[in-house]
């Protein structure tokens, strides 16, 4: 279940009372509710705990947590908001290089190396020993993949309601920007990091670099402009910045 862009585990139990957790490391939400309890019930009483629930996933999020991601089987892995368990299958390098000739001769398409999403799992097939180093770049580059076709697909629809032409996009590493518009080239560069947040706030990011070709700082004309285009950007704004703590330079 999801509610205000938050995915809530539901686990149904033999209890007389509703408990709801959130858990480190990756602010995950549960709730184990009585059998008989039925949805539009669980909704409201998650929808009344909104407040407590953000709090707690914002005091999770913030702590350091960097570089303690493996890449091995169990971990989460977050693309567009939405959570994959990862699942690591490794390939020997006689079967590797077995797999490799096999699917030269009958031209079948065969997976040694690479990201096959399929509903919440994430199988990341690697040959034996590949280093974690490895491990992060094939995941990181299924993301960056996911982001780039989400972007181009909101930004063009954007852009037809705006009236404009589409602009160039990039996806790249950056540290202390969520995006940035380069105005005298015609082009949008978008934080990888964004493929980790859910789509209505990458959403905000694009109207808002858009916005940029229009007023290029964050003035009242900017804050008009964006409040026409997303009445409640300033809520998705907050709930962007409280996803991964940048330290953010841009703060309109
Ligand atoms: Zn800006």
């Amino acid at each position: 279940m999801t509610i205000a862009g938050i995915e809530i585990e539901i686990e149904r139990k033999k209890i007389k009372h509703t408990h709801l957790a959130v858990y480190p490391p990756d602010a995950r939400v549960h709730i184990s509710v009585p059998e008989d309890l039925d949805e539009r019930d669980i909704r409201s009483y998650v929808a009344s705990k909104l407040a407590w629930i953000r709090e707690q996933r914002r005091a999770i999020l913030a702590l350091p947590r960097q570089a303690k991601r493996e890449y091995v089987s169990g971990e989460s892995i977050y693309a567009l908001g939405r959570r994959y368990r990862l699942w690591v299958v490794e390939t020997s390098s006689q079967a590797a290089k077995r797999r490799t000739q096999l699917a030269a001769k009958s031209k079948a398409p065969t997976l040694v190396e690479g990201v096959i999403a399929y509903g919440t799992r994430l199988t990341l097939h690697v040959r034996a020993g590949t280093s974690r180093r490895h491990r992060e770049r094939l995941v990181e580059s299924w993301q960056r993949e996911l982001l780039g076709e989400f972007i181009k697909d909101k930004i063009s629809n954007w852009c037809k309601k705006l009236g404009r032409e589409v602009p160039l996009v990039e996806v790249r590493k950056m540290k202390t920007r969520w995006a940035s518009c380069i105005q005298s080239k015609g082009k949008i560069a978008f934080n990888v990091g964004l493929a980790r947040v859910p789509p209505h706030c990458i959403e905000y990011v694009i109207v808002h670099e858009l916005t940029h070709f229009e007023v290029d700082n964050h003035s009242r004309a900017f804050v008009k402009l964006m409040n026409e285009r997303i009445p409640r950007w300033v809520a998705l704004r907050d709930e962007l910045n409280d996803f991964i703590a940048l330290p953010m330079k841009e703060k309109p």
